[in-house]
């Protein structure tokens, strides 16, 4: 077995060294076959150098260095790509992770599971900017879901290979993916994770991460549920929006025939051309989304579906 270890790295250049020493520290004492995959996401400091003088002592350690600054998700994303472990695990680069848990993710993974997920139920981070904006956003995502994962935020999280590569990551989403893998058949487990107070550097993000967290997550539950059949949603919106557009309209005509209202005093009239022209740009907007879903599909060789296993075929 291989274990793949991912650092998205943007300015940690003192905790680099650290941070390797205790992963080498416990790597070796687990006795498995690893890689340690760096993914410098255009830092301005000096942690290029600092892991390419690590990474020419040992061949282990592999160096993606990203051209501008990309983000965690698409450093990580990056990161799993070019894994070849059987397992992969992502972990923040600031030492806020423990690299001492180890064992314990391997641990959870071989029991049967697909994704395990880090839960930082003594999270070291501001309360009022950092730990009530989470708690409330982890609570949402639950909710919408439906995957019962106590800390979507942790970063360190363990892969089995099979599963996640082939999984497409934007915006803030690594976060989802335990969630995503589960819609697909995955099986999630959680292990709660040692963590600590950020000693190097500064922390990149602030409150209004947990804005665009939330807006990915509207995309990420509309693109598992509507993404093979966005008509649908939109069409079915659409037709909503078209009745009770012909319903106002009607009204109107029947206040005006029985003398009780004129066109003009009542806002039905415009109501109804609101609500009916609402009504077939939705309609005409699912069949734009029909014609993209296919594209998405056909042109990467897609399907609407995960095959686990198949028995008896030629390959
Ligand atoms: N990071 C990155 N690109 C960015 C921002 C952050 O690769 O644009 C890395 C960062 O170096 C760290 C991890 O993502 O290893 C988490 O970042 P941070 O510790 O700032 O987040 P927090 O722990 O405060 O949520
Ligand atoms: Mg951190």
């Amino acid at each position: 077995m291989k274990i793949s270890i991912v650092l998205p790295i943007y300015n940690e250049a003192e905790n680099i060294p650290i941070l390797y020493k205790e992963l080498v520290s416990v790597l070796n004492r687990e006795k498995v076959a690893y890689e340690i995959i760096a993914v410098n996401d255009a830092s301005e400091d000096n942690s290029l150098k600092v892991l390419k003088d690590i990474a020419i002592k040992d061949k282990n350690v592999k160096v993606i260095n990203f051209r501008f600054n990309s983000g965690q998700t698409a450093a990580m994303s990056a990161g799993i790509k070019y894994a070849t472990g059987d397992v992969i695990i992502p972990m923040d680069a600031d030492l806020q992770n423990d690299p001492a848990d180890i064992p314990k993710f391997l641990f959870k993974l071989a029991e049967g599971h697909d994704v395990v997920s880090g839960w930082r139920l003594n999270r070291q981070d501001k309360v009022i900017m950092r730990k009530i904006p989470s708690k409330v956003a982890n609570w949402l995502i639950r909710g919408i879901t439906g995957v019962k994962v106590h800390d979507y935020g942790c970063s360190m999280k363990a892969y089995k290979r099979d599963s996640i590569q082939g999984v497409q990551l934007y915006g803030e989403m690594h976060r989802f993916i335990p969630a995503y893998l589960a819609w697909h058949g995955g099986r999630v487990a959680e292990i709660v994770v040692n963590h600590r107070p950020r000693v190097h550097g500064v922390t990149k993000y602030g409150i209004s991460r947990t804005f665009k967290v939330l807006l990915d997550l509207i995309v990420v539950k509309f693109l598992s549920r509507y993404m093979n059949r966005p008509m649908h949603f939109f069409g079915g919106l659409g037709f909503v929006s078209l009745g009770l557009g012909v319903l106002a309209g009607l009204t109107a005509i029947i206040l005006k025939i029985l003398h009780l209202r004129d066109f003009v005093s009542t806002p039905l009239p415009v109501f109804s051309a609101l609500l009916i022209i609402v009504g077939v740009q939705l309609a005409a907007m699912g069949v734009i989304a029909e014609m993209l879903m296919r594209v998405y599909y056909e042109s990467q060789d897609k399907a609407p579906y995960r095959i686990a296993e198949t028995i008896n075929f030629q390959v």
